[in-house]
């Protein structure tokens, strides 16, 4: 009788428990090793005292019917629709998101609005070529004042790049989150336009995001998920990844493995080496680091919206939302918090820099848009996501490709994950990429 083939998942975030929830499906066996004390990587729910909040403003996109149906399985009525717009904070106003006729006109004033909606229509008949920049998409299919005012330096918060430096194909994509070209031709048609309010709708689990990756790892069960073990090197004979070492102290042989680990990473501890150009290219491969800046308020409510976007450089965070507008259990009854993101490199000051700091850096915006007074706040408190999502530059996909064209020449290794493909990818993503590799097998 054929040997059944064993899954080596190198990381317990929700691409690595994606792999394991489908295997185990298939009644495949698998390990999942984590190097950290707990299982969901970025996507979890953090909790301080009473107060819950997720690692990043995250929900469910509806972006894939199966795969939401998969999690609607998982996780039954504890999975919700929630219909919530966000806002953008624009010289001193909130900006409703999606964006009604009236908001709009009134945030923006008639003669703005009317230039901005004829460039959106306009350039939404232009042809764009392919390979272009970010901020040459952004202007070509928002135009000026659209793109100059909301995208590119909101872009170039989150990114840490200028935008002729990031790759327009998926810098894009996250655009279907802001989506405002369809805000705009909404605002103008309303119901009769085209847009797709991902914003304004979406899924979130009672209990907050890490209810999915919970569930994840209790499909998959704890005798499968080895944590504090972080994988140190990947021993290979050139065609296959024969064994992986852990802590730095023991190994264990392969059969088929599944990496979500970061890209750049996993190529590093490749023994023997990769070739030097691999390795070169590994090193161009950059990620954006995310600091959580939380507060706890003795305050019932402080907005109604999602998030609120922050494309303001002054301002340090990029966008704050009110885990509480997502599900009220977040909060303790009476109270709510607010959490504040700010994306930053491993070697800014921002990222080493000390928790008082930075609460001492966030709360004065807090208090000068009128949304807390300092007697309001009770605690607050700092997190730090490391490796939170590719940097999407120039040429990433070259190298991706030539990174990719060398893997491949390993046949039990696959790839998955949003740092483990260098893709920008989300939740229904990590479901799916889990699902095409278990069916490969
Ligand atoms: C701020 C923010 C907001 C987001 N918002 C959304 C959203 O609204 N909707 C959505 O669907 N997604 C969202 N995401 C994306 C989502 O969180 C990611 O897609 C998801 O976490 C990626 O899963 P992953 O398993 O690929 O990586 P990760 O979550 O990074 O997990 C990787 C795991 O591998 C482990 N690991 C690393 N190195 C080693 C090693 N050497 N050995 C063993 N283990 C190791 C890590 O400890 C970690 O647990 C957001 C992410 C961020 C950061």
């Amino acid at each position: 009788m054929k040997k059944q083939r064993h899954i080596t998942i190198l990381g317990g975030g929700p691409a690595g428990l994606a792999v394991g929830y489908y295997a185990r499906k298939k009644g495949m066996p698998f390990t999942i090793y984590e190097a950290g004390g707990r299982t969901g990587g970025n996507s979890v729910t953090l909790n301080v005292e009473d107060f819950f909040f997720d690692s990043g403003a995250h929900r469910f996109h509806d972006k894939n019917a199966e795969m939401t149906e998969e999690i609607k399985g998982l996780l039954g009525a504890d999975l919700k629709r929630i219909d919530i717009p966000s806002k953008i904070y624009d010289d001193g106003k909130f900006i409703r998101f999606p964006l009604s006729s009236m908001d709009l006109l009134k945030n923006l004033g008639p003669r703005t609005f009317v230039k901005a909606a004829g460039e959106v229509l306009r350039s939404h008949l232009t042809p764009g070529d392919g390979g272009e920049d970010f901020k040459s998409f952004a202007l070509r299919a928002y135009g000026n004042t659209v793109a100059g005012r909301f995208l590119l330096n909101y872009s170039e918060k989150l990114w840490g790049a200028t935008c002729d430096r990031l790759s327009a194909g998926i810098a894009g994509k996250r655009l279907e989150g802001l989506d405002l070209k369809s805000f705009v031709i909404d605002s103008i048609f309303g119901s009769r336009g085209e847009a797709r309010h991902l914003e304004g709708s979406f899924f979130y689990p009672e209990g907050g995001i890490g209810t999915i990756s919970e569930r994840l790892a209790e499909v998959c069960a704890e005798e499968n998920i080895r944590l504090s073990s972080k994988i140190t090197k990947i021993l290979h004979n050139h065609t296959r990844i024969q064994g992986v070492e852990i802590n730095h102290v023991d190994s264990v042989d392969t059969d088929e493995v599944a990496s979500t680990l970061p890209l750049d990473f996993f190529l590093g501890i490749m023994d023997p080496p990769p070739p030097e150009e691999i390795v070169c290219l590994a090193r161009g491969l950059r990620y954006r680091n995310v600091v959580l800046v939380a507060f706890f308020l003795d305050k019932e409510s402080i907005t109604d919206a999602a998030t609120v976007y922050f494309p303001d450089f002054r301002i340090p965070f990029t966008r704050v939302y009110e885990p509480k507008n997502r599900n009220v259990s977040m909060s303790p009854l009476g109270r709510t918090s607010l959490i504040a993101e700010i994306p930053c490199q491993e070697d800014d000051d921002l990222w080493t820099m000390g928790d008082d700091e930075l609460i001492g850096l966030v709360k004065p915006w807090l208090v000068d848009i009128n949304w807390v007074k300092e007697k309001d706040i009770i605690g607050a408190t700092v997190s730090r996501l490391d490796h939170a999502y590719p940097i999407l530059e120039m040429g990433f996909e070259d190298k991706l490709r030539r990174i990719n064209a060398f893997l491949e020449g390993f046949g039990n290794l696959r790839l998955s994950g949003r740092n483990g493909r260098f893709v920008y990818s989300w939740i229904h993503d990590m479901m799916a990429f889990g699902k095409e590799i278990v069916a490969g097998y």
